[in-house]
């Protein structure tokens, strides 16, 4: 029988404000801060203490419900969702329950197949729980992100393959990146992922038993976690057993997921509203200045790319995955009145990121600022200096942050089209090699390239590669006579 994957996400993000959800304790990474270090009797669960609404955490939470297409509520509750756990002191966490911020919303990816729009069910706001150390025969428990402002998109079971969920994944983290509402850090659990995974007979509608895959923390992860998850359902459903209702983990060394918890009875969080807060009335003229400062998104950054810069989709595609690296590109390009679209393109995808990704530096720190890059390709556009020599450059910038001119001055690395100098290493390097020349004059062609490459070494790399096939060929044809 064939089988249909039917599947959704949820995904937990750390918004990017300076202070917790319902307190003034700052928001920090866990690493390099000391334990408990941020805290307050409010983010400790202290009894009494009062919680207040943090606005930023909300208005970044309506802006990307509204990147994601998605009706914003006016009226909120939020609400305590009750269970006990070390790292959760209140013994319940504020959440947002039958009341989310926004619903109804879609997004669109790319498949195999074309574009399709996944459904968003909601996006509500709740506030993150501590952290849980086991070392040593003890368990510690680290307040610091108690209370952090977390973000819930939950979509629609729309996804059918592992290839479709990372597709969405990944468009979701590149919209909260661009919002400035998270900074994707997948590696320090700032973004969540947790596929809901069923499958059905193709041509049936209702849907199957469903595993939760808890705490992937890479894309790689969440598509083969995801694919072994749908071939280990089929197995099960085909040795004749059921599939039970569990949440499971990956387990990246063993290459396979593995059982945590069994839900086989839905969790009683005994929801109720909270007390300690009113009611969110979210102002209509509020959510219109939010859209109003939306800043332009991926889908219509590409567009726009395609048809002002003449790239192809999947080029442009490259370049909006990462706002960080579209604004580069188009900052190499506008500075200085306009480059080719074209070389801007292969220099930064090609070279530069070829340095980037061997140093994991991300492209926000780079030395090579979008001026240095374009006064290098202006270098070689110019005719300065060659390709491979603007390569060798660009390795050096990438080092030191020195401008091309500079090295290129100081290693006297500028290229030779003097003729009358490149006409003198030719005669010299055919003096200095009468065999080949003799078999170039016999009929054997091929012998010029490697001709050519003996000019380009005895002048260290620096002549023009054009000049020199020209003045070696003319060269070859006058000892003919
Ligand atoms: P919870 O996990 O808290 O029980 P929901 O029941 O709302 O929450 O579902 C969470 C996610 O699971 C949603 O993304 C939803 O689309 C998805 N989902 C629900 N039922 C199924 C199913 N049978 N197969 C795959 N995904 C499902
Ligand atoms: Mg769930
Ligand atoms: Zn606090």
């Amino acid at each position: 029988m064939n089988y249909e994957a039917v599947i959704g996400l949820e995904v937990h993000a750390e918004l990017l404000t300076k202070s917790k959800m319902f307190c003034g304790c700052a928001v920090v990474m866990s690493d390099g801060e000391a334990p408990n270090s941020h805290v307050c009797p409010i983010c400790t669960g202290m009894p009494g203490m009062l919680p207040v609404i943090n606005r930023r955490a909300v208005e970044m939470t309506i802006m990307a419900g509204l990147a994601l297409n998605c009706t914003i509520e006016e009226f909120n509750i939020f609400a305590r969702k009750n269970y006990f756990y070390p790292d959760l002191p209140k013994g319940y966490q504020i959440s947002q329950y039958e009341f989310p911020l926004c619903r109804n919303g879609w997004l669109e990816i790319e498949t195999t197949q074309g574009k399709k729009r996944i459904r968003i069910r909601r996006v509500h706001l709740e506030e993150d729980t501590g952290k849980s150390i086991h070392a040593g025969g003890s368990s510690l428990v680290d307040f610091n992100r108690s209370g952090v402002p977390l973000m819930e998109i939950v979509s629609e079971p729309d996804l059918h393959s592992a290839e479709e969920v990372k597709a969405y994944a990944e468009k979701l983290r590149a919209i909260v990146r661009y919002l400035g509402v998270n900074s994707g850090d997948m590696e320090k659990g700032v973004i969540r992922f947790e596929p809901n995974i069923s499958i059905r007979p193709v041509g049936t509608t209702e849907f199957g038993t469903r595993t939760e895959l808890k705490n992937l923390n890479s894309f790689r992860a969440l598509e083969r976690g995801t694919a072994y998850e749908l071939k280990r359902q089929q197995e099960v459903i085909e040795r004749g057993d059921q599939v039970k209702q569990e949440t499971r983990g990956w387990d990246e060394a063993a290459n396979k997921t593995v059982p945590q918890r069994s839900k086989e009875f839905a969790e009683d969080y005994r929801y109720f509203p909270e007390p300690d807060l009113p009611p969110l009335i979210v102002e209509r003229a509020w959510v219109e200045q939010l859209r109003a400062a939306l800043p332009e998104l991926p889908d219509a950054k590409r567009e726009r790319f395609v048809t002002e810069y003449g790239l192809s989709v999947s080029e442009a595609e490259i370049l909006v995955a990462d706002r960080a690296v579209a604004d580069y590109f188009e900052a190499t390009i506008k500075q200085s009145g306009g480059r080719s679209p074209k070389s801007v393109f292969n220099w930064l995808t090609g070279e530069l990121f070829r340095y980037l990704n061997e140093s994991l530096t991300p492209i926000e720190q780079v030395k090579v600022t979008p001026p240095l890059l374009g006064e290098l390709i202006d270098l070689v556009e110019s005719g300065v200096i060659n390709i491979n020599t603007g390569k060798r450059v660009l390795g050096e910038m990438f080092k030191s942050g020195e401008s091309a001119r500079a090295i290129v001055a100081a290693k006297g690395l500028a290229q030779i089209s003097d003729t009358g100098a490149i006409e003198a290493i030719v005669t010299k390097v055919l003096d200095a090699n009468p065999a080949e020349v003799e078999k170039y004059l016999g009929g054997k062609e091929t012998v010029l390239g490697f001709l050519v490459g003996q000019v380009m070494k005895e002048s260290r790399g620096k002549a023009n590669p054009g000049a020199v096939q020209e003045i070696v060929r003319r060269q070859l044809a006058e000892r003919r006579k």
